[in-house]
């Protein structure tokens, strides 16, 4: 579960230019990515409605989470690692992946999922949480493939993106299809370019 973006007014910079761009690069790529809607100025805004879909994130997804992000649960919660992670023989299963750990699940669901449907945990929540969502992908548009560029060419793209300037690879907001929650005021573009950020820092950065 996301809570909305908080909205910045950066006056004078308009991402127009741009948009032919975002829409082109998605033309390349949206049927690898079926599930996935583009976010664009003038999209539906996100905001969470869990009662609408019974918390469908919190019950089909497992989630996985790095060391920082288990420290910060820690952290926020005062939880021991073998109290919110799923054990095997009572230590934290590892997997092979840049994020290791998994949240522990229960009932068929993430344990942290509260009876009224909100997450009990919202503080400490891993970066998965706080992403869904919303999801960055970067397209090649000279090539028309998706690409996973350095960082430092990660984050200049997306400079001049919301600078209103895009350079190659563009990056692209993309929004679940399955979340229901999908029906706040159309996104001013102010709030659009916020929105990418913060989703981009989450993904990328680790922030
Ligand atoms: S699926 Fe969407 S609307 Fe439902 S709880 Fe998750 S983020 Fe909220
Ligand atoms: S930590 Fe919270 S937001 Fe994340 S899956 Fe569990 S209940 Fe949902």
């Amino acid at each position: 579960m996301r809570r909305i973006v908080s909205t910045h007014y950066h006056p004078g910079v308009t991402v127009d230019a741009a948009l032919d761009r975002i829409v082109a690069a998605w033309d390349h790529v949206r049927e690898r990515f079926g599930a996935y809607s583009l976010v664009l100025p003038g999209t539906p805004s996100f905001i969470c409605q869990p009662n609408l879909c019974t918390a469908h994130c919190c019950n089909a997804f497992s989630v996985n989470l790095g060391e920082a992000e288990a420290a910060r649960m820690t952290r926020e919660t005062g939880m021991a690692l073998v109290q919110f992670l799923e054990l095997e023989d009572g230590d934290p299963i590892t997997l092979p992946l840049a994020q290791p750990f998994l949240l522990a699940r229960e009932g068929g669901h993430c344990r942290f999922l509260g009876p009224e449907l909100g997450c009990t945990v919202y503080t400490g929540r891993p970066n998965a949480c706080r992403l869904y969502p919303h999801f960055v992908v970067f397209v090649d548009d000279a090539t028309g493939k998706v690409t996973t560029p350095s960082p430092g060419d990660a984050r200049r793209a997306l400079n001049a993106l919301l600078a209103g300037q895009p350079l190659s690879p563009v990056p692209l907001l993309l929004g679940h299809a399955e979340c229901p929650g999908f029906t706040g005021n159309p996104l001013a573009g102010a709030s659009w370019r916020t929105l990418l950020e913060v989703t981009y820092q989450l993904q990328y950065e680790g922030l």
